[in-house]
């Protein structure tokens, strides 16, 4: 008889520090896909579901898709809402089986607004209803921080290896290979977690340090008996308690290899750790490089604003800055301001208008205060664009309804909704071709590279007090672990 697996997505990274709590709503902005809707939605989106659906058609498993829902990073999630996801996948387990596994694609840095550890809650109800023995995997965001409770509860965790993540649908297919060969009996994994107390700032894969530690990590794979090695980053705005790097090694039955694994890569890292930092340049110092750097364009990341961590993108410095030293020809994505959307469109394509533009969500001490601009409106559009570069290829992208506003030369995109501008869509979509731009401003932390690096002559990296700054010494951390680097020094 044909062997079933009950696959399903649930992801959110959750930034403690913002106090709008993600709801049901948040989700279906972004997407929230039930049942038979699961399948026609991934099949056009390069992500894990995607990837596990491809390997267990050309293993001939069954799988029943049931749940597919991200929402954009951002506060804690609602109890009602996380409620309703976990009881959707147990009333699954229950009403349709039987069942030998279940894959699911989860992010490892949920946190619900009563419950630090989801993902480990949501697991540990998992085993509950399908018993100790159903091979229960999970693919997880660079980014999770890996609990115990959730390591307790998996029998596999397959983490992505890039950052920008552009293999979420390779990981999806490789977690769904394990799934196969050990439902065929073919391997039994094994996995051991170990959790290094290091806060990691944003740093891609290609740069030190973790280019080196991947490369230790593909070595690893490559020895007899290993299924599978993860790094994971952490995500180090979720408030806590086993927030951090931390890494995972799977073992076809070999507990003593997948330990001695985690223990030589977690050294590796703590050895490494005075490298776990990011050249930013003061907004003043990035804008005034970009206007004199001969080549073009330039790109400034605002990665303290990114939405990707949970930030309102509504932060103002950046823009105040580059209106200061009278830039011209730059193009800017993005900021948040409904009002301002409305403004621009009751004024009309072509015409002036009068703005009290950005910095309301958190005004202040971390996302500048509300500029009073006047701009002319150069595009009204529907904000909807597919994204075209190598990250989530095929993903619908919804800003809510969009304008392009001209204010003295800068061309800053207004949306209603918070998304992450990495996909250079976000510019071509709007009328705007990035490379023929000056100055290009992303509120993004590593995601935009995938996309812009190839467009991109320069990056500068900004260094602003935004709610995902990634100087750590900004936040009031009350329940991380501790000690924990760079926090509390060690070095
Ligand atoms: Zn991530």
């Amino acid at each position: 008889m044909k062997m079933r697996v009950l696959i399903g997505e649930l992801k959110h990274e959750t930034n403690s520090f913002i106090e709008r709590k993600t709801d049901r709503r948040s989700f279906e902005e972004y997407h929230l896909k039930l049942g038979d809707e699961v399948v026609p939605y991934f099949e056009g989106v390069e992500t894990e579901l995607k990837g596990m659906m491809t390997a267990f058609s050309e293993d001939g498993i069954d799988f029943l898709p049931v749940i597919g829902a991200e929402a954009m990073p951002g506060g804690p999630v609602a109890r009602e809402f996380f409620d309703f996801a976990k009881g959707v996948l147990l009333e699954a387990l229950r009403n349709e089986a039987p069942f030998d596994g279940v894959l699911l694609a989860l992010h490892g840095a949920m946190v619900v607004e009563d419950s630090f550890d989801a993902e480990g809650e949501l697991l540990s109800a998992i085993r509950e209803v399908v018993g100790a023995d159903m091979p229960v995997m999970i693919t997880l965001d660079l980014h999770a921080n890996v609990t115990s409770e959730m390591q307790r509860c998996a029998t596999a965790t397959v983490g992505y290896d890039t950052y920008p993540h552009v293999d979420m649908y390779l990981r999806g297919y490789e977690a769904a290979k394990i799934m196969g060969r050990t439902l065929r009996g073919e391997i039994r994994p094994v996995m051991r977690h170990r959790r290094v107390p290091l806060l990691s700032p944003t740093i891609p894969t290609s740069k030190r340090p973790y280019a080196g530690i991947m490369d230790g990590v593909r070595e690893m794979e490559q020895l007899p008996g290993v299924v599978s090695v993860s790094v994971m980053h952490g995500f180090p705005w979720s408030d806590i308690p086993e927030v951090g790097v931390s890494v995972v090694a799977v073992t076809d039955g070999n507990e003593a290899l997948a330990e001695s694994l985690v223990e030589e890569l977690s050294g590796r890292i703590w050895s490494e750790r005075a490298f776990f930092r990011k050249d930013l340049l003061p907004p003043d110092e990035a804008v005034r490089r970009a206007l004199e750097s001969p080549l073009s364009p330039v790109v400034l990341a605002d990665t303290s604003d990114n939405p990707g961590g949970g930030a309102p993108t509504d932060g103002t410095q950046l823009l105040a800055e580059m209106l200061r030293q009278q830039v011209q020809d730059a193009a800017f994505a993005l900021i948040v301001d409904p009002e301002s959307v409305d403004a621009a469109i009751g004024a009309g394509v072509g015409q002036r208008v009068r703005l009290r533009l950005g910095g309301k969500t958190a005004p202040g001490k971390h996302h500048g205060v509300p500029l009073d601009v006047e701009g002319r409106v150069l595009t009204i559009a529907d904000g909807r664009y597919v994204i075209q570069g190598p990250m989530c290829t095929g993903l619908p992208i919804e800003m809510g309804r969009t304008v392009v506003v001209d204010i003295d030369g800068v061309e800053v995109v207004i949306t209603e909704r918070r998304t992450q501008p990495w996909d250079a869509e976000v510019f071509r979509r709007l009328g705007i071709e990035p490379g023929n731009r000056k100055i290009l401003v992303v509120k993004s932390a590593a995601h935009f590279r995938a996309s812009f690096e190839p467009i991109a002559k320069e990056i500068f990296e900004v260094d602003l007090p935004g709610l995902v700054s990634n100087n750590f010494i900004n936040f009031q951390f009350k329940n991380i672990l501790r000690p924990v680097f760079p926090l509390d020094g060690q070095d």
